[in-house]
């Protein structure tokens, strides 16, 4: 199977770029910052995400599951696709919270290995490359600065009807990229293998084509 990762911080173009060039080169696009999002979601629901101990008793009634309808990717928390329910500004912070916890990564780590092991992906995420998927045959490590990250994520934020200002989403893109990347364990970084890309202001067409082209070159040298 051909496995790529696609690690890097907030708003950098991650599930844009991947989900674009899975379409285009016939792969699975997984998100899996959705899973994260899925544990957090049921932790504010259930009272605990102030409590680590809470959250880690949580999780042997945390039943979470990726399906794909058509390609596109649909989370299930405990049956419920909670897909759009995941996407608020609460949770993407309390998901950056759960997702520091060991035990948390650990429950999610079979479920996202065993998607790769069984399919040809294209998996975003934060520790794709260094932990989840270290044979990955191409690895790239997308970024771009936190003001261009900030724009894109508050023009999503518009789109949606969200009422929510630029300075606020660029101050959750600091605060999350402090905190993914001064994490003990699996903190935001590239491996030694990475392709680093910069994405700071390119158009979404020319980061796919550029994306397709570092896949296809290391898929080729991997082969
Ligand atoms: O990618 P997304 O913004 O949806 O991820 C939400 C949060 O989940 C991130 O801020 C990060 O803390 C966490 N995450 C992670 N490892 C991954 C994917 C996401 O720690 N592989």
């Amino acid at each position: 199977m051909i496995n790529v990762a696609i690690d890097g911080p907030a708003g950098a173009g991650k599930s844009t770029v991947a989900r674009g060039a899975a379409k285009e080169l016939g792969y699975i696009y997984v998100d899996t910052g959705a899973l994260y999002r899925a544990i957090a979601l049921n932790a504010v629901r259930n009272g605990v995400i102030d409590s680590n101990e809470g959250i880690i008793n949580m999780l042997s009634s945390t039943d979470v599951k990726l399906v794909f309808k058509d390609g596109e990717q649909c989370v299930y928390l405990n049956g419920e696709d909670v897909s759009s329910l995941i996407r608020i500004p609460e949770i993407s912070m309390s998901a950056s919270k759960v997702s520091a916890i060991p035990r948390v990564r650990d429950f999610l780590l079979d479920l996202q290995r065993n998607i790769a092991k069984n399919n040809n992906v294209i998996m975003d995420g934060r520790d794709i490359g260094s932990v989840v998927l270290p044979d990955a045959q191409c690895k790239i490590f997308l970024f771009a600065s936190p003001e261009c990250r900030a724009q894109r994520r508050y023009k999503e934020h518009i789109e949606k009807g969200d009422s929510i200002t630029y300075e606020e989403v660029l101050a959750d893109v600091n605060r999350r990229d402090y905190q993914d990347s001064h994490r003990e364990v699996a903190p935001l970084k590239p491996t030694e293998e990475s392709v680093m890309f910069d994405t700071t202001g390119l158009e979404f067409e020319q980061s796919v084509a550029k994306a397709v082209e570092i896949i296809k070159e290391s898929i080729n040298e991997n082969l």
